[in-house]
């Protein structure tokens, strides 16, 4: 669960992070385009000032109209002022072009504080926002009128035309931000129904494998008073049945088991319970067995409860295996012993044999996948070498430890320690 929203967290700083050096890096790019766009306006500036200079069709043009002299053209002196108005912002226009500026303007042809000689006719919603570049003119112009000329470029607006420089960069790499949120969050959200899946799926095996086990358990015990009590005409049938019955009984505990081997997580579903009541009819039941199958079981649980987050069905399952195997590795009649106790923070249980034992090799590979220990070269005992291993990892699964004490002809003790919830 932590885990799940570690991810999450991650993700989410991961997308921050990122959106953020974009950021920086659109800011860089804006001031890059402030940089380069003064370079531009330095030079075109030069430009302009050095073809004002002298006396031509532009100047002399603009100059008449400045000085209101009409003495040269037939023409009003409201027509030359136009005419001057629209060959200067013809000229300024494609100056700026010619250095790269492509954003609208607007210009002003001044003398130090008092009114425009003459100007565009663009008008600007937001004077103050105004980028200027004051041009000072010199040469035939100024000379004309004995006075201090400027032209002034305006430029509105001038974030939004860098913007429109910078948008090559910046709508890609919103849209791959964008692109990378939304695989992420799909891939996510496939995966997390996926889990979801995989845990109904086990949650419906671990269910359908415990329901069967009761009847199962009954049929063994049936079948096996049957057997010693029955009619002779009828044992052979009935200790066909107690085979067949023996067999399902061993299918549905390798169906837990083998569940757990494909999928690594997600087949446990952990809950808090009280293990003890569990635990005394689990071991009444395997008492019972023990009667009938003639070989010798005792139990001790101490305490009153067992307050434990655990998957019952596993940890049971778990239990049983170990059981099966003190019966199973017992050269003559099995004596096993279960118990039970709550110490320090854990809930042990402890299972003892009186059985084969294992010697100190074989301890370090009991728990691996498919091992067994031989026994010369057969196996007089029929398994898959997965009990073991398959004890282990559910031990694991529970925050537990699994710890084995054995020696040949000594017998073994299996103890599992599972984290009680509140410590005694
Ligand atoms: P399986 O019982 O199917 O062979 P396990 O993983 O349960 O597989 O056990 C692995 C091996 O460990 C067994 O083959 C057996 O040799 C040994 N072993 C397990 N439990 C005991 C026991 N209680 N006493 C002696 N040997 C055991």
């Amino acid at each position: 669960m932590f885990k799940k929203y570690l991810y999450i967290i991650l993700f989410i700083v991961a997308i921050i992070g990122l959106s953020y050096v974009q950021y920086q890096y659109f800011r860089i790019g804006l001031n890059l385009a402030g940089t380069q766009f003064n370079e531009n306006m330095g030079a075109a500036a030069k430009d302009i000032k050095r073809e004002l200079q002298g006396k031509n069709e532009l100047t002399f043009l603009v100059g008449s109209a400045i000085s209101k002299n009409d003495l040269s053209f037939r023409l009003s002196m409201d027509s030359i002022q136009d005419a001057s108005i629209y060959f200067m912002d013809e000229f300024l226009q494609d100056k700026l072009l010619s250095h790269g500026i492509k954003t609208g303007y607007g210009f002003s042809l001044y003398e130090k504080d008092s009114a425009a000689y003459l100007s565009s006719k663009d008008s600007f919603t937001n004077e103050d926002k105004l980028l200027r570049y004051p041009i000072i003119l010199e040469g035939y112009l100024p000379d004309l009128l004995g006075k201090r000329l400027t032209l002034e470029l305006q430029f509105e607006n001038v974030n939004r035309y860098f913007l429109s420089q910078l948008n090559g960069l910046t709508i890609p790499s919103i849209i791959f931000l964008f692109i990378i949120i939304f695989v992420i969050v799909w891939v996510y959200r496939a995966f997390y129904l996926q889990m979801n899946l995989i845990t109904t799926t086990n949650e419906f095996i671990n269910n359908l494998t415990h329901e069967l086990k009761t009847p199962v358990f009954t049929i063994g015990v049936a079948t096996k008073i049957l057997e010693e009590k029955g009619r002779e005409d009828e044992k052979e049938l009935i200790s066909m049945i107690r085979k067949q019955v023996d067999k399902l009984k061993g299918q549905i505990d390798k169906v837990l088991e083998l569940g757990s081997i494909e999928g690594k997580r997600g087949f446990i579903n952990r809950k808090e319970v009280d293990l003890k009541p569990l635990l005394s009819e689990f071991s009444s039941n395997f008492e019972q067995v023990s009667k009938l199958e003639n070989f010798e079981f005792t139990y001790d649980l101490k305490g009153a409860s067992y307050e434990v987050l655990a998957d019952v069905y596993h940890l049971e399952n778990a239990i049983n295996s170990l059981l099966e195997n003190a019966r199973k590795y017992s050269r003559e009649r099995a004596v096993i012993n279960l118990r039970a106790f709550k110490e320090g923070k854990y809930l042990m249980i402890e299972v003892r044999d009186s059985g084969i034992g294992i010697s100190a090799d074989d301890l370090k590979k009991i728990f691996d996948k498919y091992y067994r220990v031989s026994d010369g070269d057969l196996h007089s005992v029929k398994g898959y070498g997965l009990g073991l291993n398959y004890v282990k990892r559910i031990v694991h699964l529970h925050k537990g430890k699994i710890e084995v004490k054995s020696a040949v002809n000594e017998g073994s003790t299996f103890v599992l320690k599972i984290p009680l919830l509140k410590n005694d």
